[in-house]
């Protein structure tokens, strides 16, 4: 089977992890830090704060925005439920933005439809998470205006989009948010095999996030209550958790960042081959905004489904039944039953619910060959002719 997604682990890589393995520290040690300038230098955040995967990234930064009981969070329905899940964490209500029927992300004319409705209601959110689904970013710029003039804060579940740019500057330096949530789950650009991480340019929320990713404790005298009694001496100051990266997954992640580029390059020659050879087929292949570069997590295609006469099922077994691992992403969160006990339906968000009954993620990762490309591109041709 050709997977969907597959990571690249290289010896370099081994290298890295068995140094930590033979060395004094397995978990907060120096790897932790030295990632974290990694990806701070790379993004050009000012901060950057490893947790254990990016659900938990999600949550600290949430919990850092203040987000709580009586706070509303808005999502996109076309993203992993972990974007929604992090405000119920926190005891806040959730609601979704449709999304845009080209890009698959939050339709920012939606959004401020819903803004400018919600303005009269006194029902404003407190935390939009936008995701850049595929790695293709959102437009960032438009959903910074709307943030200062409804005065809500922004979180990037940029899962997907670790090495994208939006205007030229990389995803990860907040230009236009509060915090930028990476994963690098294997699936994703690059791995720690679990890990993730919370960016910002903002000091307390830097502070914040840190403490709440290790038990809410502190060891700054600065933020203690009490005069410390001794060297020992540290104050848990809010609820945290033990939300760490370890020294082992934080080497993997270092070593990994030294071929980021190259990855999203390979992505970007193998979408645009897909781009080339699926032309004359009945799917619409991913449209791409020319101000971002895309860090090509999926290649996401919509069926037109009225050319061709067979069920998106149909393709889809066919597909899998050839050898090609294909993928649905995603499940409109609102129409997980979860949600659905929250009172969402279908027909909430029908650009997502349509794009979820038309859309096959086709494999693609870095590695993948030319012949594991044309094997894909011939079981598509195949099973699309059959009609
Ligand atoms: C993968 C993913 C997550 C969760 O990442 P983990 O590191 O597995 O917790 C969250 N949001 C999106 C959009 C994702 O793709």
């Amino acid at each position: 089977m050709i997977p969907y997604g597959c990571q690249d682990v290289q010896e370099d890589d081994i290298r890295a992890v068995v140094e930590v393995l033979r060395s004094d520290w397995l978990t907060q040690g120096p790897k932790v830090p030295e990632f974290e300038g990694v990806l701070a230098e790379f993004t050009k955040a000012e901060h950057a704060v490893a947790v254990g995967n990016a659900t938990e990234a999600l949550h600290v930064a949430c919990l850092a925005l203040h987000l709580g009981p009586g706070s509303l969070l808005w999502t996109s329905p076309n993203t992993f439920v972990a974007s929604a899940n992090c405000g119920l964490y926190c005891g806040a209500r959730v609601d979704f933005v449709d999304i845009d029927p080209r890009t698959y992300n939050m339709s920012t004319s939606a959004l401020q439809e819903k803004l400018e409705q919600s303005e009269r209601t006194g029902e404003t959110p407190d935390v939009v998470v936008v995701v850049h689904h595929s790695g293709q970013p959102c437009d960032m710029a438009m959903i910074g205006s709307l943030a200062q003039r409804y005065g809500f804060r922004i979180i990037e579940d940029a899962s997907h989009a670790v090495g994208a740019e939006f205007e030229a500057e990389r995803v990860g330096g907040c230009r236009h948010s509060d915090i930028v949530v990476f994963s690098f789950h294997p699936v994703k650009i690059i791995t720690t095999g679990e890990g993730g991480a919370a960016l910002t340019n903002n000091d307390d929320l830097a502070d914040r996030m840190r403490r709440l990713r290790s038990h809410g404790i502190t060891r700054d005298p600065h933020s203690m209550k009490n005069l410390p009694d001794g060297a020992w001496y540290y104050e848990q100051i809010d609820l945290g958790f033990n939300y760490r990266m370890t020294d082992i997954q934080a080497a993997l992640g270092v070593s990994q960042m030294t071929r980021l580029e190259s990855y999203v390059s390979n992505r970007e020659s193998l979408a645009l081959r897909y781009d080339e050879f699926l032309a004359t087929l009945p799917v619409k292949t991913p449209w791409q905004d020319s101000r971002t570069k895309s860090a090509r997590h999926l290649y996401a295609i919509r069926l037109e489904l009225e050319r061709i006469g067979v069920s998106r099922k149909e393709i889809f077994d066919g597909l899998r039944a050839s050898g090609i691992g294909a993928n649905i992403h995603y499940i409109p969160v609102h129409l997980q039953p979860y949600y659905q006990d929250l009172g969402f339906k279908y027909g909430d968000f029908p650009e997502a619910e349509r794009y979820y009954e038309e859309a096959i993620s086709l494999p693609l990762f870095p590695t993948m060959t030319y012949d594991q490309q044309d094997a894909v591109v011939s079981a598509l041709h195949h099973v699309l002719a059959v009609s």
